[in-house]
């Protein structure tokens, strides 16, 4: 079972997508342990496609880098053709997993009860799950952000009791998500409040207090300084702009 994670790290995450065949991708990692040979300035963890988890793993082995797997099934194993469970991403040296990402919400027709379900089963099998939660446009314009982000957080948290100190969460903004449009740090820092609060009524124990919110949507190394100035943003997780080596690592540095 992973340890629980310190009181709200910084944590800066690569979610690479559907990018990097496995050799590129190990070449990608191995141009940022290049970049990090004098240490880290933050935690820091890559999340390949499952194609190229062992590959990357393979040049993180012994350094600090974490690795992360982009999805997982939520039994351990069986009859789920074409699916990963959390057994085979601990084998393979997986510390993270980033269950709930808004394109597999809306592209691939998640709901809450299974974000909630891969999220348990991330931490029965020793995972630590970066949970995303965000609203649309659509929502947002109807001035239901609140209420969205209340609704997802509240389906994965509810009876998680301390297990939910082994925990990421990640604001996401579906409108913010590879569009350009970053949020502002007001509105990051409003999100956050909301998530930190529901933490606080869901878990109890001051949770949000203790629990990681990154920040995801549009993050560059240029609008990163001022989203990290921001006291409620404890780290990014990072699409586009992780998949090369120089900004991924400048947006590391900005969250030093
Ligand atoms: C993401 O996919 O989690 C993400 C934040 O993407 P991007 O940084 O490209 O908006």
């Amino acid at each position: 079972m992973s340890a629980p994670w310190p009181r709200r790290p910084r944590l800066v995450a690569g979610n690479w997508k559907m990018n990097r065949t496995a050799a590129d991708g190990a070449a990608l990692a191995r141009e940022l342990t290049a970049l990090s040979a004098a240490g880290l300035p933050c935690a820091v963890a890559l999340c390949p496609p499952f194609t190229a988890l062992e590959s990357v793993g393979a040049v993180l082995r012994g350094g600090a880098t974490h690795l992360g797997a982009q999805n997982l099934h939520p039994e351990s194993k069986g009859a789920f053709t074409g699916e990963v469970s959390g057994p085979m991403l601990a084998a393979l040296g997986c510390r993270f997993v980033i269950v709930g990402h808004s394109e597999r919400r809306h592209g691939m027709g998640e709901d809450d009860a299974t974000v909630a379900r891969k999220a348990r089963a991330a931490l029965r099998d020793g995972l630590t799950p970066i949970v995303c939660v965000g609203e649309t446009l659509a929502e947002r314009e109807a001035d239901k952000t609140t209420e969205v982000l209340v609704r997802q957080v509240w389906a994965v948290y509810e009876g998680l009791g301390a297990d939910s100190r082994r925990t990421v969460v990640a604001y996401e903004p579906v409108w913010a998500i590879g569009t350009g449009r970053v949020a502002t740090p007001d509105q990051a820092r409003d999100a956050h409040r909301v998530i930190r609060a529901t933490l606080d009524r869901v878990v109890g124990d001051h949770a949000g207090e203790a629990i990681a919110i990154l920040y995801g949507g549009s993050v560059t190394d240029k609008n990163a300084v001022a989203l990290f100035a921001e006291n409620e943003v404890d780290g990014a997780l990072v699409g586009g702009a992780s998949l090369e080596a120089a900004s991924f690592w400048r947006i590391c540095a900005a969250a030093r």
